[in-house]
């Protein structure tokens, strides 16, 4: 259903005489009616820029070498499409048809470029490259083609290389892979279909050109969105700007709209260097206020705590992002009622897709979020950018597509390695520490060097494809805690906890009731309790009607005074405003605290937190 919507939702076209998109159905230029796009959904078609071609091309000399922009011409506007793969993937359009998918491959550590439809169609049809005519009535996915059946060929020497295939009777056309022994097995067939690859030259000027009406539409309807919603009482209004595409594009919207707002940018330490330089010359250039937010060295801090991120991991994105951002806006803004404007879009992904126009932000309640482009594709953003000369951040054109944290667990391999080549030492600093971390925990080589510290359970697919086992690889990353009761009787219980740190800290101890020292001993008196820490040994002793219940709550203080790490979050929720961050870290006024405990709730180190009960208590660890 959703690809449904998606497939029918924004469709791109293509003129074919001025061999370059189109948005609308028709071509500005030249009056011409441009013919559907057929790509992968969610379709989010992008530019591919100078250096995309030129890891297109250099992956194309495998299969024709001299010749390797036969199929991706030099001076022709070609789109790329990501496509599911084990790494990163594209479909490539070229005169509005796929020609190709490249995609990282993880066992050869290298892009490879595997011809699809009009490309193998024309591979086969002028005789270039690596194909074959054979002589059988169809052609089906997994079928194996022997030497006899090959009536005309020119094959490759090493087995693994791909080659285009048709049937002599010019039904049927497929991609193959050569097997050893003159063997070629089929990979994917489809029915002939016809495929116009122009020869014309073509510019994203005369893209723009083709496409001017329809970009002012597009941006006349966002620039009224942004002006109507900004006559409902907001005290500030200000752009997120990441230093990507999309957040330069809403920049550009609003200041048509309502001339300069400020735009505020997080660092969250873990940026690529040009994104900083980037924003910090934007912010220059357009003499806009700098709101700027920065995670510091938290990252890293956490790290400690936590392991690396995963997908399914992400304890990063609360201390890097949330947390900084929070703050920032709690400076700049206290308790206002602000607007932020931010270059979300739905057909970013499919997760995306059900996204609103406008939503309230989860953290801070007095905050509205709009995105003015949530309904533009990639293209549409792109093509409103060129139109508008816009100077984008420079890692576009040395290939990035994803702009934020330069090692997001979210990346592919492919990324990784970009990012290697840009800058090594940067990437360099982050695979010694995985390579330490893999060494302690006995992970493997492979461990770091396929990016499998991304997941805490490591996907089917990849597993497949390094041939890796599962259970060998899935490990249990975060913080683990282990509480056993060793003694009970008459309303106390006496506990005792394991937690991997040779230091221990009971500085938000107090937050449970009254706290007062007597010898090696911590104690705590409530109204309807008392407990008792021995600071000795990592042992207490609880006396209430509900022991177990409060013993996590005491283990779970223990921890984070032991691990805090200062992110801050937990300040923004104290509703006794007993909570605040200064250079020592994370400061407790114990004569404002009500004990409500609502932090426990919103630190990141109690939601991942694990702590392992004994047999004897009762299931009692939620928060
Ligand atoms: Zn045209």
């Amino acid at each position: 259903m959703l690809e449904k919507i998606l497939r029918e939702g924004k469709r791109v076209y293509w003129c074919p005489s001025c061999n370059v998109p189109l948005l609308s159905g028709f071509c500005e230029s030249c009056g011409s009616r441009g013919f559907v796009v057929r790509s992968t959904p969610p379709s989010d078609l992008r530019p591919a820029f100078r250096a995309d071609l030129e890891r297109i091309w250099s992956a194309a000399r495998e299969l024709f070498n001299e010749e390797y922009d036969f199929l991706v011409p030099r001076d022709q506007v070609v789109l790329l499409n990501k496509i599911p793969y084990p790494d990163a993937g594209d479909e490539v359009i070229v005169s509005g048809y796929i020609v190709a998918h490249v995609f990282f491959d993880l066992k050869l550590f290298r892009w490879r470029f595997k011809p699809m439809y009009a490309g193998v169609h024309r591979m086969v049809e002028e005789e270039m490259g690596y194909y074959a005519l054979v002589d059988l009535p169809k052609l089906a996915r997994g079928f194996v083609v022997h030497k006899g059946d090959i009536v005309k060929s020119h094959l490759p020497e090493r087995k693994g290389v791909y080659v285009a295939l048709r049937t002599v009777n010019g039904k049927f056309y497929a991609l193959g892979e050569r097997l050893p022994g003159s063997r070629i097995k089929v990979i994917k067939s489809w029915r002939r279909r016809s495929y116009n690859l122009s020869s014309r030259a073509s510019t994203w000027d005369e893209a723009v050109r083709c496409n001017r009406d329809y970009i002012n539409w597009l941006e006349r309807e966002a620039i009224d969105f942004i002006k109507d919603l900004s006559r409902k009482g907001f005290e500030g209004i200000y752009v997120s700007f990441s230093g990507g595409k999309d957040s330069l594009a809403s920049y550009l919207i609003t200041e048509k709209a309502l001339g300069g707002v400020p735009i505020l940018f997080n660092d969250t330490g873990i940026e690529m260097p040009e994104t900083v330089e980037y924003v910090n010359m934007f912010a220059e250039r357009t003499g806009v206020e700098l709101i700027s937010a920065d995670a510091g060295d938290r990252f890293w801090a956490g790290l400690e705590v936590f392991g690396p991120p995963a997908r399914d991991y992400r304890w990063c994105c609360k201390i890097v992002k949330l947390a900084p951002i929070i703050r920032a806006f709690r400076e700049k803004y206290g308790l206002s009622k602000v607007l932020s404007i931010v270059g979300q879009r739905r057909y970013e992904s499919f997760a995306r897709f059900r996204s609103p126009r406008v939503w309230r932000n989860r953290w801070i309640p007095s905050l509205l979020s709009a995105s003015p482009i949530n309904d533009w594709t990639a293209l549409d953003v792109w093509l409103y950018l060129f139109l508008n000369r816009a100077t984008v951040n420079p890692l576009y054109e040395a290939g990035f597509d994803r702009l934020g944290c330069f090692l997001c667990p979210a990346c592919e391999v492919a990324e990784f390695e970009a990012v290697r080549k840009l800058h090594p030492e940067l990437w360099e600093k982050w695979e010694r520490v995985l390579s330490s971390y893999a060494l302690g925990k006995g992970l493997g080589d492979k461990w770091v060097r396929y990016g499998l510290w991304r997941w805490r359970r490591i996907p089917g697919d990849i597993s497949r494809e390094l041939r890796i086992d599962n259970r060998l690889m899935g490990y249990d990353r975060g913080v683990k805690v282990m509480l056993s009761k060793v003694e009970e009787r008459e309303g106390c219980s006496t506990y005792r906890f394991r937690i991997n740190s040779d230091r221990l800290s009971y500085a938000f101890l107090p937050m449970l009731g009254r706290a007062t020292i007597d010898g090696d001993f911590l104690r705590i008196d409530r109204r309807d309790a008392s407990i008792v820490i021995d600071l000795r040994d990592r042992r207490y002793t609880v006396c209430s009607s509900e022991t177990d219940e409060l013993a996590i709550d005491v283990l779970r203080l223990i921890v984070r005074s032991t691990l805090c790490i200062s992110c801050g979050l937990c300040t923004n929720w104290c509703p006794s405003g007993a909570l605040r961050i200064d250079d020592r870290g994370l400061i407790f006024n114990s004569d404002k605290c009500t004990g409500c405990l609502i932090c426990n709730k919103y630190c990141p180190i109690c939601k991942f937190l694990e702590i392992k009960l004994d047999k004897n208590m009762e299931k009692v660890n939620k928060i």
